[in-house]
């Protein structure tokens, strides 16, 4: 495991977040109040949520702002988030809640969820950024899929996006690109 647990999963959140608004159809998947509830849940969210359009809202900036360190290098990945933590002056503190051991928080569990979804992502982003591992925090190989994903495997091997099905649909590709090269165009060709 490259990163902390902790880290890990909020690495993971954040991209699901990134991602509500990177699908291969143009939906947002973060489009109500109730997609954003079951982000909460999916993402052990518990604390303050209004559950409303502002909320929401704030929640669609924070994706935008998160969207953007997959488009930047890591220096500047550096000033991004420093500004993300400083803007919601983020204070570190251990915590161990809810059958979790002891890991980091930054903001309390009474702050504003999207600003505790930008901060816990941004701590996240911070471990990323100091191991030196921006290589890590990549987009999706697939044409035409613009999703992101974190590399969280140990031989560096990930190249697809788990949201837009695109590991499946290369496979597919690359299966029938080899039919193509057989000259066999029928699947149900009996074998030999
Ligand atoms: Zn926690
Ligand atoms: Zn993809």
């Amino acid at each position: 495991m490259p990163f902390a647990y902790d880290t890990q999963s909020n690495l993971v959140m954040a991209v699901a977040l990134v991602n509500t608004g990177l699908r291969r159809d143009g939906s947002d998947a973060l489009a109500t109040v109730d997609d954003l509830d079951r982000f909460c849940r999916e993402h052990g969210f518990a604390g303050r949520h209004a559950g409303d359009a502002a909320e929401l809202a704030q929640v669609h900036q924070v994706r935008e702002r998160l969207t953007d360190l997959w488009s930047v290098d890591r220096d500047r990945a550096a000033e991004l988030v420093n500004s993300m933590l400083a803007e919601s002056a983020a204070v570190p503190y251990l915590v161990r809640h809810d059958g979790w051991d002891w890991h980091l928080h930054a903001t309390s569990l009474t702050a504003p969820l999207p600003v505790r979804v930008m901060i816990e992502s941004a701590m996240a982003v911070v471990d990323v950024i100091r191991s030196d591992e921006w290589a890590r925090m990549a987009r999706c190989a697939a044409e035409e899929c613009d999703a992101v994903l974190i590399d969280l495997s140990r031989n560096r091997s990930r190249r697809f996006c788990d949201v837009n099905n695109c590991a499946n649909r290369a496979h597919v590709a690359a299966y029938r690109a080899r039919r193509a090269a057989d000259g066999s165009e029928d699947d149900a060709r009996p074998q030999p």
